[in-house]
């Protein structure tokens, strides 16, 4: 069995559905079939608009709601003919009423906890796979519709961004669908507690539902369909004459998509590494065309790098002192500070010297670390063992990934005389020991202009 996952652009409305269904049905085994679906393109930024607005007291949200009705049921009446549309038309209204009472409550109470919020983020993956759900039945297949907070993907109570319990979702969704003779019709992004409380996986997490599916029924492959030819050599929003990647390590992908290649959510190929299950990008505008493939062992290149990507609106936080050198416990007691404060941190870089450590965080928790960090060194700094620390604000982290960067000398001398060229400041840098990856941080407003340098340097 593949399991296939369609994203917001690829169900943004009936004629797109239409096609993802012709896309799924093709690749029937046995009358199985597994499909993940997002929400309709914009509908869970609607949700989450709708749900502040509630929270504010702001009417405005009963417009939106209006809008997000109409849009589902005429896709109904598009994509559904008779006995069946009736149910599902039916079925929609009674979850759209349920969405609409539970904003009002939101009003009336005038708070929206993180747990309403992930309640109600998750409507738009129920109404698409509902849709589509009638639109197999209308065709005449045997289709089920399966909500993934009801006992499906399990997760920690970690709302907005849940950790999954992989064991208990393993066996849940395994369970689930041998019993099932059908199509299996997945709401993306969405699980719940074990004591059955809606959770989400974090945005564009139906990704990574996609993978944890197929890896529970150890399906044959994972395809992921999007509005792109497949991986490309960098973000096609910021780099002229980008490359479809034909074959990527799933590690490759992993380090793409953790330095921003929004292409993938990062925790895609966690559960497919482990289960050696191959994925696959491919477009649902362009479906002859072969997309990335991205395995354990893809076929090598003589690409100097793979591909770039970008982490934008990052902060830079040096610590700077004598008081560090030498000392055991010092990093130690930084990240614990950090993590006691749930800073999550991108980046780190430390010269051998000792003398200074940087961190970069989310520009979002920069504050909040740099508090964190004067206090747990109040006493070093007092005693002038280390300086106070520097925040740098507007930066943005640049990640240069290949597996071919192992080993092969004159990648990095390449890569900063090509930005120094260019007159582009490098601010710190990080290299890991596996090679795989130099990631550097610049100026936000130098993104575009490094972006494409690195790209002609190593791609052009
Ligand atoms: P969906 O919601 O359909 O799953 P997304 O919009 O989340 O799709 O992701 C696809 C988009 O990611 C593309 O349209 C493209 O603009 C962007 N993107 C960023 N970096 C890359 C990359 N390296 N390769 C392909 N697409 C990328
Ligand atoms: N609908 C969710 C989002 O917009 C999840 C997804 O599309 O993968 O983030
Ligand atoms: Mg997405």
């Amino acid at each position: 069995m593949v399991v296939q996952k369609f994203g917001g652009s690829s169900v943004e409305d009936a004629a797109k559905m239409r096609e993802v269904a012709r896309i799924a049905l093709a690749h029937r085994r046995e009358g199985k079939i597994a499909v993940v679906l997002s929400a309709m393109r914009g509908c869970t930024d609607l949700l989450l608009i709708a749900a502040k607005d509630a929270e504010a007291g702001n009417s405005a949200y009963r417009q939106a709601l209006d809008v997000f009705d109409r849009r589902h049921l005429e896709a109904a009446q598009a994509l559904t003919e008779g006995s069946v549309r009736d149910a599902l038309i039916e079925q929609l209204k009674s979850v759209l009423s349920d969405l609409r009472d539970i904003l009002h409550g939101v009003e009336l109470v005038k708070e929206c906890s993180k747990r309403t919020l992930d309640l109600v983020a998750g409507f738009g993956e129920r109404l698409s796979c509902l849709l589509m759900t009638g639109h197999l039945r209308s065709l005449g297949f045997e289709a089920e519709y399966i909500d993934a907070s009801k006992g499906f993907i399990c997760t920690n109570d970690d709302h907005g961004n849940a950790l999954v319990d992989f064991e208990v979702t393993y066996r849940q969704v395994s369970e689930r669908l041998e019993a099932l003779s059908g199509i299996a019709v997945i709401t993306g992004f969405i699980a719940s507690t074990p004591q059955g409380r809606p959770t989400t996986l974090g945005r564009n997490g139906s990704d990574f539902t996609a993978s944890l599916v197929g890896a529970a029924i150890r399906a044959e492959a994972v395809e992921i369909w999007k509005d792109v030819d497949g991986v490309l050599t960098a973000d096609p929003r910021f780099v002229k004459d980008v490359e479809v990647l034909e074959e990527i390590s799933m590690e490759e992908a992993m380090e793409l998509s953790y330095f921003g290649a929004k292409v993938i959510h990062p925790s895609t190929m966690v559960p497919l590494l482990e289960r050696g299950i191959p994925l696959r990008i491919k477009n649902t505008l362009r479906p002859e065309v072969p997309g990335t493939l991205i395995t354990q062992s893809p076929k090598p290149h003589n690409k100097p790098i793979t591909g770039i990507a970008s982490i934008s609106d990052v902060a830079l936080i040096n610590i700077e002192g004598s008081g560090m050198i030498g000392i055991p416990g010092f990093a130690s007691r930084v990240f614990l500070a950090l993590s006691r404060v749930k800073v999550n941190v991108i980046m780190i870089s430390q010269a051998s010297s000792e003398h200074s450590i940087c961190i970069v965080t989310r520009k979002s928790e920069a504050r909040e670390a740099l508090k964190a960090l004067r206090e747990e060194l109040k006493f070093e700094q007092e005693s002038r063992q280390i300086k106070d620390c520097e925040l740098i604000q507007d930066l943005e982290i640049i990640a240069v990934i290949g597996e071919n960067m192992r080993g092969r000398p004159g990648i990095t001398g390449k890569l900063f005389n090509a930005l120094g060229e260019e007159n582009i400041n490098v601010l710190a840098i990080a290299q890991g020991s596996s090679e795989r990856n130099i990631s550097f941080v610049i100026e936000s407003k130098d993104r575009e202009r490094a972006l494409n340098t690195v790209h002609r340097a190593f791609l052009g």
